[in-house]
């Protein structure tokens, strides 16, 4: 029997006929990138291929990189094989990758969220014979509200704390969730501050040509008072930290699909928690898999176990499938490099000695 398209190696999803692997965790010659988080777009390859708007994300977290773009639809041929990439709504500039050879049609979604969010290309289904999947929130208890609910519940909140005399600080992790809150904040509110981390996503985006709502980066020179009244978007490693402290009394809310049901230390501390993913909820992610019509489907990371035994049982053909993608704090996004940036932002005297280990 002839090799499959794609097979899953000890560097990543490799396509032997192209010669390219897609989100290659070790370094490759040729790699194909869904989207620029890092447990997909790793340092190191001779040569990548992304979507067009991952481009200034890719280049600011990676450095110079030898990096082609192409758009959605778009396709290119290495050794035979063509690559197209087709909007997976994660977050902006996320792919999935459709990959043809001979009739035959293998697409790796990389990360996805099927519900459209207002700022990332909306997710399309692609027909396939093979379709890779995650499937980060497998387990049927997490169901998605749907985002203008949330983002009622966001500014209602906002609003009480301005009432009360408190400051807002808002977390979500700095591509994608940061973007997404501040695409739907009531700026009638007050002015949308931002933490270094999250404003230097945002200036690479503005440099890609994406608009984003008005922000202003709080930097050492900041009016405490000012921001007070605005409210304060900032990444999850900043929870708890001096920096935050700084702006106190405050309330802050948690932005993670994880508030569903549990939470991490720095999640559980939280005053609110809003429940926002940008993964695919359950009844996406079979939505998503049906929409292919694929026959068979790989799951690569999150609920992988309970998630192939439910599809099986339904009726499709399921496999799991090893790879080093995500994991469970996957909603978190919380890099290493992230981290590492973050505290580093931090004046010395300021980081904790769980900090300084960090910063290692
Ligand atoms: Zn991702
Ligand atoms: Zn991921």
């Amino acid at each position: 029997m002839a090799k499959p398209l794609l097979e899953f190696t000890d560097r990543g999803i490799y396509c032997q006929q192209g010669k390219f692997y897609i989100d290659p965790w070790k370094p490759v010659d040729d790699a194909v990138i869904t989207h620029a988080h890092a447990d997909h777009a790793y340092w190191g390859h001779k040569r990548y291929l992304a979507h067009h708007l991952s481009r200034e994300v890719l280049l600011y977290r990676l450095g110079e990189i030898n990096l082609q773009t192409i758009e959605y639809g778009e396709s290119i041929v290495k050794n035979g094989v063509k690559i197209s990439m087709y909007p997976a709504g994660h977050v902006i500039g996320s792919a999935q990758i459709r990959v043809e050879y001979k009739g035959v049609v293998w697409v790796v979604s990389g990360d996805y969220k099927t519900e459209d969010d207002g700022i990332s290309t909306p997710f399309e289904p692609v027909k396939c014979h093979h379709f890779i999947s995650e499937c980060t929130f497998g387990m049927p208890v997490y169901t998605w509200k749907p985002q203008s609910q949330i983002f009622e519940d966001v500014n209602g909140w906002w609003k009480s704390n301005l009432e009360h005399g408190l400051a807002t600080v808002i977390v979500g992790y700095s591509l994608g969730k940061a973007q997404r809150i501040l695409q739907n904040l009531d700026l009638n509110l007050g002015k949308v501050y931002t933490h270094g981390v999250i404003e230097n996503t945002n200036e690479a985006l503005r440099r890609n040509g994406v608009i984003l709502n008005p922000t202003e980066r709080i930097t050492s020179e900041s009016s405490k008072e000012a921001v007070r009244k605005g409210i304060i978007i900032a990444p999850p490693s900043s929870v708890g930290t001096p920096w935050m402290r700084k702006f106190g009394p405050y309330s802050f809310g948690y932005c993670s699909g994880w508030m569903a049901i549990r939470g991490a230390k720095r999640r559980r501390a939280a005053d609110r928690g809003f429940v926002m993913s940008d993964h695919a909820d359950w009844d996406g992610l079979v939505s998503a898999i049906d929409a292919t019509d694929c026959e068979c489907v790989y799951l690569t990371h999150g609920y992988t176990a309970t998630f192939t035994r439910y599809l099986n049982e339904i009726g499709f053909n399921a496999r799991e499938v090893h790879t080093l993608y995500g994991g469970e704090e996957e909603d978190d996004a919380v890099t290493e490099k992230d981290e590492k940036e973050e505290i580093s932002e931090l004046p010395k005297d300021e980081r904790s000695p769980e900090l300084k280990e960090a910063a290692k």
